[in-house]
């Protein structure tokens, strides 16, 4: 009986929605008018707001057709995707400010600068509110909102929307992510039925492989805001530093049973360079929320779940730039309607709550304006008292054999406003040394000083031992970056203003050999277009020295003669691959060297490599694409992206190389033997992290994990989820030896190495083997992050990268992601190794 009923009511319930018609009313305050000279959403998008989920294009022809009509907006294309949308920005505010809008902006950013921010008169300054929306284009109930707040902003009228206009400038970024938006839109609109299904098990709720939440790469576009690695970060971050916002929000979906969240997150989990009155003014913040959905009889929750640890996230980068970052999260129905917990819950109940949280920050910052403009002031003061207080007055950093990567941790600086200079002199710090041609340095006592400590810094020791990201992202060690402190600024020379991306050379013309060196970032790049061009190049498995010069390891020799070009094409030819990817080559007039002559068999040929990554349903997407973009737009080498539907009928002959990025490997079971005929003749196959595991029970690969066991004593019923949690690593960096004779370590001229690691999985060295092992973890490997007492004892000396021999061809495999979200420059080369060298292993 009770099951009738309940299948009553669902239907009943389902076709009242089916019916309903919504309006503009039901989003929008009352009681006030609205200006009818300005185009409403639907008369633009054909439709109202809610009835489908608006597309990228449509919701740029709308944003567009509103800077048009009102005199309240301007709008401006900042830059384009990898799929070439527009990176909008709004710049909202009253007419009046939009006059003075230069005068107002440069006055604002005096606050950021301490010695002149004493000075301004807050009293007259507006607010710098930065809103933006649905960075996971799948949490859609951001961005279609956002075209009703741009309406509200556009049209409103009376006194309360003159104040806010008047008091606030409002920078408003309509989608943080608009491929991930289009992609999603389609998804769900294709998938809608007329008569609106509730039930969760419709295709429409069950986006398919990769989803909508990442951009064309598949990068969590929410985890890029430090290291801005991407273009949409890129254009983002420059408004950003133009304008530092007081306040920044950022608009989330989560899971469908649950209700709103607005921050503050989890107090014990904020990061420790977060002043404590950020968190307070949070608070006050979220007091404005809370009352405007009660009003709407929204539920809502603060303080149990998200926090303010890691600051590549939207919510939380404001906060080490002297501003308020607020997340919103709204239960989600990814499509337009689905049976929830809380009843049914349809996508303009999500869309209102997201609309009357917009507006309530907008409440916020109207009523909390001067405090937040001081909290700004003081942020900048305080932080230049504690840089003068720093004992480390400079850092210095630079690597002479590797421009490249110096340029790209340069850019990165430069990107986030952090000041650098020229050396003066050569600096000797940390057993290392610093010259002005190849290094730079960064005074302390800076306005950025706390940005630039959060970026540095090494930290092993928190408050909590949970967090919703990664628990460390040492910058220096991320790109394998030397550098070093020095407790004083003699060695500061003139401010670097421009910085270029290095252009290499060809020393001279040769009719014998030239020799280039594998430490530059980009001589995989390098390689690969020598290669593609159907030249012979050799790889040197050992060092040598010719004309006073010394050749480490994984040098690369390209041998004039018997080529397909001449020599003077060569010479062209390879001075104009240096230019683009700044590879220094060397011409050689004689084979004889101290050390492997030039035709020695420690030059081993080179094959141009065949990749084939394996993407779709059962691998992790964001590994999956880090590979895609690593070699597509940072080494130029085409790649296919195999699917796992296919992979076991496919004919994989024609590839050198195969990587199978993380995965439990149960959608490749049908591909054993497909896969292992690859590698028996002759292929390569790279695995990563949980595919070890796959391809040690599939017979690939012998490995011996070691498992890491927590002992909890007396753990209480509502700790149970906290001890769990305390045993993964979600991300920290960890120290490991390297034999530099070995291929997978080419190109690295240190004898330890930095690795990014967020699994824990365990591999044993093997007690039998006689040979060193290429790579592994020191004896108490911590470096920066947290790990569980447990697990790093478990961790300690085991190894992270092993290779075997499977008939005539290799299987490579890294415990740990070499990839990371575009930021890991330091371990790149290892996979490349793997790729060009895994022959020779
Ligand atoms: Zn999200």
């Amino acid at each position: 009986m009770k099951k009738v009923f309940s299948l009553l009511a669902f239907i009943s319930l389902s076709t009242i929605f089916a019916q309903q018609k919504i309006d503009l009313n039901y989003y929008l305050p009352q009681g006030i008018s609205y200006n009818s000279a300005i185009p409403t959403p639907e008369s633009i998008l054909g439709f109202q707001v809610g009835k489908w989920h608006v597309s990228h294009d449509k919701l740029v022809q709308y944003m567009y057709a509103l800077a048009e009509a009102s005199d309240r907006i301007t709008i401006e294309n900042r830059g384009r995707t990898y799929e070439d949308r527009p990176l909008l920005l709004l710049t909202i505010t009253s007419p009046k400010n939009h006059q003075n809008l230069e005068v107002i902006r440069n006055k604002h950013l005096q606050l950021s600068d301490p010695s002149t921010s004493s000075s301004l008169n807050i009293d007259t300054m507006p607010l710098v509110l930065y809103q933006g929306f649905s960075i996971h284009g799948n949490e859609a109930s951001g961005a279609n909102a956002g075209l009703l707040v741009a309406y509200y902003l556009a049209a409103a009228e009376g006194n309360y929307i003159n104040e806010i206009l008047d008091n606030t400038v409002i920078l408003f970024d309509p989608s943080y992510n608009p491929d991930g938006l289009q992609r999603f839109a389609s998804w769900v609109n294709v998938h809608k039925n007329q008569n609106l299904t509730v039930d969760n098990n419709d295709r429409e709720y069950n986006e398919a492989w990769p989803r909508g939440r990442t951009n064309h790469y598949w990068f969590d576009m929410n985890r890029d805001w430090l290291v801005s690695q991407l273009p949409e970060s890129q254009a983002r971050i420059k408004s950003f530093h133009q304008w530092k916002p007081n306040i920044l929000t950022d608009h989330h979906e989560m899971g469908t049973n649950s209700t709103f969240f607005f921050q503050p997150g989890i107090p014990s989990r904020t990061h420790p360079l977060t002043p404590k009155l950020n968190q307070e003014l949070t608070g006050e913040i979220g007091k404005y929320h809370a009352k405007a959905l009660d009003k709407i009889g929204s539920l809502y929750y603060t303080e149990e779940s998200f926090d303010d640890f890691y600051y590549g996230k939207g919510s939380t980068f404001p906060d080490i730039n002297g501003g308020i970052g607020i997340l919103f999260e709204q239960a989600s129905t990814r499509g337009h309607t689905q049976q929830s917990a809380n009843g049914i819950l349809t996508f303009p109940f999500a869309i209102r709550n997201q609309f009357t949280a917009a507006l309530s920050t907008q409440r916020a910052g109207k009523v909390l304006r001067t405090e937040l403009l001081t909290y700004q002031r003081n942020f900048y003061k305080n932080a230049q008292r504690e840089s003068l207080k720093d004992k480390n007055k400079v850092i210095v950093f630079g690597d002479a054999a590797d421009k490249t990567k110096t340029y790209e941790f340069a850019a990165m600086l430069k990107r986030q406003n952090i000041a650098f200079n020229k050396l003066k002199t050569t600096v000797k710090t940390n057993g290392k040394k610093f010259s002005p041609d190849n290094s730079y340095i960064i005074p302390a006592n800076q306005p950025n000083y706390r940005m630039l400590k959060a970026m540095f810094e090494k930290r092993t020791t928190f408050r909590d031992s949970l967090f919703y990201d990664v628990s460390a992202w040492t910058l220096p060690l991320a790109f394998d970056m030397n550098y070093g402190y020095v407790s004083n600024t003699n060695a500061v020379g003139e401010r670097v203003t421009s910085i270029h991306s290095p252009e290499g050379n060809v020393t001279s013309k040769s009719n014998y050999a030239y020799l280039f060196e594998w430490d530059d970032y980009n001589s995989p790049s390098t390689l690969y277009k020598i290669l593609n061009a159907g030249l012979r190049a050799k790889v040197a498995m050992k060092p040598f020295s010719l004309n006073g010069k010394k050749y480490d390891y994984g040098t690369i020799m390209i041998p004039v003669q018997n080529q397909k070009m001449t020599a003077d094409k060569m010479y062209a030819f390879l001075k104009n691959i240096s230019k683009k990817t700044g590879a220094e080559i060397d011409a050689a007039a004689t084979g004889l060297t101290i050390g492997i002559d030039l035709g020695s068999s420690n030059f081993r040929i080179l094959k141009k490599p065949n990749i084939a990554v394996l993407v779709g349903d059962g691998i992790t997407s964001y590994d999956a694409g880090e590979i895609w973009h690593l070699l597509d737009t940072r080494y130029h080498i085409p790649i296919t992206k195999l699917d796992t539907r296919n992979i076991g009928n496919t004919d994989l002959s024609k590839y050198t190389a195969i990587i199978i990025p993380n995965t439990n490997g149960n959608a490749l079971n049908k591909a054993v033997k497909n896969l292992k005929t690859f590698a028996q003749n002759g292929g390569t196959i790279i695995g990563y992290r949980n595919s070890l595991k796959w391809l040690n029970t599939n017979k690939f690969i012998k490995l011996n994990f070691k498992k890491s066991k927590a002992k909890g004593n007396n753990i209480s019923f509502d700790q149970r989820q906290d001890f769990r949690g305390a045993q993964f690593i979600g991300g920290a960096i960890f120290e490991a030896h390297i034999d530099k004779s070995h291929p997978i370590n080419f190109g690295y001229n240190k004898t330890k190495i930095a690795l990014f690691r967020n699994t824990t999985v365990f591999v044993k060295k093997d007690s039998a083997s006689n040979y060193k092992a290429p790579i592994q973890y020191t004896k108490n490997p911590l470096l920066s992050g947290y790990i569980s007492k447990e697990n790093l004892k478990t961790m300690s000396e085991t190894i992270p990268f092993k290779t075997a021999k499977l008939g005539k061809g290799k299987v490579i495999v890294f415990t740990d992601n070499t990839n990371f979200r575009a930021f890991w420059y330091g371990t790149n080369k290892l996979m490349m190794n793997a790729i060009f060298f895994g022959k020779m292993m």
